[in-house]
């Protein structure tokens, strides 16, 4: 079986990797590079049970954290991406600075000083048992480097331009170079850019991409492993220390925009003053973040669908074409456990794991 995989994210790269269990070498074909959008610039923050308000997508994350469990453990995740248990908390920031108190020091987290921390705000919200994280751009490249040497083609720096069918069904893709690649089948894993296939595909469901910062900090001492995941109105920013020493930090995310409206993703840069805004209330949150170094600012665009529900399956409107994409915020967690589903609907005609909930035909 002949199989192209559109797009050379982390969905695109699980796929290619479960395709593999199926004794499928597929063809991944990546407009840019590996990982260059928002796979290689997410936080790689797991939760194991945090889309309980999202239904369908409860057991689904809970699956997909264990599927990363069994990764890190065949890849030497961390060696080999930083993966690593930690902690979550929550901490509200002030608008203004609060006298501090004896509270501050009895704090859990003593990284989170800074003046504007409202400290009795400071909770627990993830145990090492269900929270976890990865640096995603190594992630994704250690599965692209297994796929490789295991015989999948990846073809960088090349887009999939059109679809070749007959009596309906799917047999080959055209790319922007003049290519042509012979297939029975095509997993369109583009992330914001996936509603880009309404060109080749009626009745192709609506995505669209929202563009968000994030920042690197490298703090001025060692920060421990807990995440902290601030209140401070609008703009709540999300801090990740990694084992590499530095601190993710994101935030300030712009108003969604279509497919079509997206640049590529060599295209894409930071907002002005977004970064200097996150650094801005990074400061805030503590000393030691106060006084580090930003070493990198960056920008990405966040899949979303029109119910907020990723599309996982098989499209009706032409035979041989399958879709994931429209993850928003969790896409990394949900990686693997999309990948497998799809690598099992395409090798095997249904998927073991229930993604009913994601039918990419449900608008129609
Ligand atoms: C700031 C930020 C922080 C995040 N943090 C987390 C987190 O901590 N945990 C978590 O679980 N999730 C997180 N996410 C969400 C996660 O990053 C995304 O859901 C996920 O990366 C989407 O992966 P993807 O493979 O679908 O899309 P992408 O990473 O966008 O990859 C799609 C790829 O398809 C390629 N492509 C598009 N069109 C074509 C074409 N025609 N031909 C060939 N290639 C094409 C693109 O170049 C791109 O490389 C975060 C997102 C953002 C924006």
């Amino acid at each position: 079986m002949k199989v192209v995989v559109c797009g050379g994210g982390i969905i695109g790269n699980c796929t290619a990797y479960y395709l593999l269990k199926h004794n499928i070498k597929c063809t991944v074909v990546e407009q840019g590079t590996v990982a260059c959008a928002a796979s290689g610039k997410a936080g790689g923050f797991l939760a194991r049970d945090w889309c309980k308000s999202d239904g369908a997508l409860h057991e689904f994350a809970k699956f997909s954290f264990d599927l990363h469990c069994e990764l890190a453990k065949e890849f030497d995740g961390k060696q080999k991406y930083d993966y690593r248990r930690l902690e979550a908390f929550s901490a509200e920031i002030n608008r203004l600075p609060k006298k501090q108190t004896t509270e501050a020091q009895n704090n859990k987290v003593p990284w989170v000083n800074g003046t504007h921390i409202e400290q009795r705000s400071i909770q627990c919200i993830g145990k090492a048992g269900n929270v976890a994280q990865l640096h995603p751009f190594k992630f994704v490249n250690t599965l692209c480097e297994y796929s490789k040497s295991k015989g999948a083609q990846f073809i960088e720096q090349d887009s999939v331009c059109d679809l070749l069918s007959e009596n309906q069904n799917l047999i080959g893709v055209k790319l922007t170079s003049g290519l042509t690649i012979d297939c029975d089948a095509i997993i369109l894993c583009m992330g914001p850019w996936t509603g880009l296939a309404s060109k080749w595909i009626p009745n192709f469901p609506s995505i669209h991409g929202q563009k968000a910062h994030s920042i690197t900090v490298a703090p001025k001492i060692p920060i421990p492993a807990q995440a902290v995941f601030t209140d401070y109105g609008q703009y709540s920013p999300e801090l990740y220390p990694r084992p590499d020493g530095e601190v993710y930090v994101c935030g300030m995310a712009e108003n969604p925009v279509s497919s079509a409206q997206l640049p590529l993703p060599q295209d894409i840069h930071p907002t002005s003053n977004s970064c200097q805004k996150i650094k801005d209330m990074t400061d805030l949150v503590g000393d030691a973040l106060k006084e580090g170094q930003v070493t990198k600012s960056q920008a990405c665009y966040l899949p979303l669908t029109q119910d907020g529900l990723p599309l996982i399956g098989k499209l009706k409107e032409l035979n041989g074409v399958f879709v994931g994409a429209g993850h928003g915020c969790w896409g990394i967690l949900n990686a693997p456990a999309t990948g497998k589903a799809l690598a099992e609907l395409v090798a095997c005609g249904h998927s073991t794991i229930n993604i009913d909930a994601f039918d990419p035909n449900r608008f129609t």
